[in-house]
C-alpha cells in the first residue's frame, strides 16, 4: 500500500483524492493483469460433514502482482465489476476451473463438482449460457460437475431476464447455488421461481455461532438448514472455523461445509494433492 500511494503521488494532480487515485492505478493494471498471467485460480475443498471427505471446491479469483503482490479479491473485483473487467476475467477463471476439474478426472481423481463465482455484469452479458456452453465443450467438461454462484442481489435485479437465463443454464445441467444466502433482501417467495440447487449460509451467521452454542446466536444457521431441507436444497456452510461451529451445524443436519477449519484456498497443486488424500470415492 506504501509503494501505491508513491506512485500516485507522481502520476495524479493532488486535488485527486487519494481513494479515487488508488483505484485508477489498481484498473490501469488489472487491465493487464490476464496477459501478464498474474491472475490465478485458487481452490477451496467443500467438506462432507459425516465422512470428512472433499466433495468439491470453490473455485477464487487470485491475482498475484509483480512488486505489490497480493492483491485481495475484495479490493480488485469491484473495480473489475464497475470496468467491465470483471467479463474477461470471470471467462478466464470459468475456463481454468472447468479444465483444471476436468484433468482431475482424468487422472482418475474422485470426481468431484467446482463452484464458480458469477458477477452482476456476467450473469446480465447477453450471451452467458452460450459461453459457458463454449467453455464446457472446450474443456471437455461434463455440466453436472460445474455450479455457479450468483448473490441475491444479483437474483433481484432485472429478475424475469435472470430466471431466464438461470433455467437455460439449469436444462443443461449446470447447478446454481445462491451466495452470502440471507445477507440479502430477497423475499422468500422467490425462492420457488429460481431453478435453484444449494443455499450457501454466510460466513457471518456462522461466525456468531458462539462456544457454547448459544441457541439464539445460531438461530439464522438453523432457519436457513430448515429452510433448505424444506425446500430439497443441499446447503453449505461458510467460513467453518471452529469444531464447536462444526459441531453445531452438523447438529443441526447441515451436510457441507467450507472453512478454514478444514483448509485454505489452495493453488491447483495442493489442491489436487489433498483430492487424492481425502476425495470422496
Ligand atoms: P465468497 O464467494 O463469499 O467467498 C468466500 C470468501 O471467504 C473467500 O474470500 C474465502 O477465502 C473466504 N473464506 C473461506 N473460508 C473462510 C473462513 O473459514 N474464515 C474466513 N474469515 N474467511 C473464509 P476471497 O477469496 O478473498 O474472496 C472474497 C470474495 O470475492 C468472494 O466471496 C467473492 O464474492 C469474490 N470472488 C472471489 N473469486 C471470485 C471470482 O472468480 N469471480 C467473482 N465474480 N467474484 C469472486
Ligand atoms: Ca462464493
Ligand atoms: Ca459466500
Ligand atoms: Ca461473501
Amino acid at each position: 500500500a506504501k509503494e501505491l500511494g508513491r506512485n500516485l503521488w507522481h502520476l495524479h494532480a493532488p486535488s485527486m483524492n487519494q481513494e479515487a487515485s488508488e483505484r485508477l492505478l489498481l484498473e490501469n493494471h488489472l487491465r493487464r493483469a490476464l496477459e501478464r498471467d498474474e491472475i490465478l485460480v485458487y481452490y477451496q475443498p467443500k467438506i462432507e460433514l459425516q465422512s470428512g471427505r472433499v466433495v468439491g471446491m470453490e473455485a477464487l479469483v487470485r491475482w498475484h502482482h509483480s512488486t505489490w503482490g497480493w492483491v485481495s479479491p475484495a479490493k480488485f473485483i469491484p473495480i473489475a465489476e464497475d470496468t467491465g473487467l470483471i467479463a474477461a476475467i470471470g471467462e478466464w477463471v470459468l475456463g481454468t476451473a472447468c479444465r483444471d476439474t476436468k484433468r482431475w478426472q482424468d487422472l482418475g481423481l474422485p470426481p468431484v463438482r467446482v463452484a464458480v463465482n458469477l458477477s452482476a455484469h456476467q450473469v446480465h452479458q447477453p450471451n452467458l449460457v452460450e459461453r459457458v456452453e463454449e467453455i464446457l465443450q472446450e474443456t471437455g467438461l461434463p455440466p453436472r460437475f460445474l455450479e455457479l454462484e450468483l448473490t441475491e442481489s444479483i437474483l433481484m435485479q432485472n429478475t424475469e431476464r435472470v430466471i431466464d437465463t438461470l433455467h437455460r443454464l439449469r436444462r443443461m445441467g449446470i447447478t446454481i447455488a445462491i451466495d452470502d444466502f440471507g445477507t440479502g433482501y430477497s423475499s422468500l417467495s422467490y425462492l420457488q421461481r429460481f431453478p435453484i440447487s444449494t443455499l450457501k449460509i454466510d460466513q457471518s451467521f456462522v461466525s456468531s455461532i458462539s462456544r457454547d452454542g448459544d441457541r439464539l446466536e445460531g438461530v439464522i444457521a438453523k432457519a436457513v438448514l430448515a429452510l433448505a431441507q424444506n425446500l430439497d436444497l443441499e446447503a453449505v456452510a461458510e467460513g467453518v472455523e471452529t469444531l464447536d461451529q462444526q459441531a453445531f451445524l452438523r447438529d443441526a443436519g447441515c451436510d457441507f461445509a467450507q472453512g478454514f477449519l478444514y483448509s485454505r484456498p489452495l493453488p491447483a497443486e495442493e489442491f489436487e494433492k489433498l483430492l487424492t488424500e481425502r476425495g470422496h470415492t
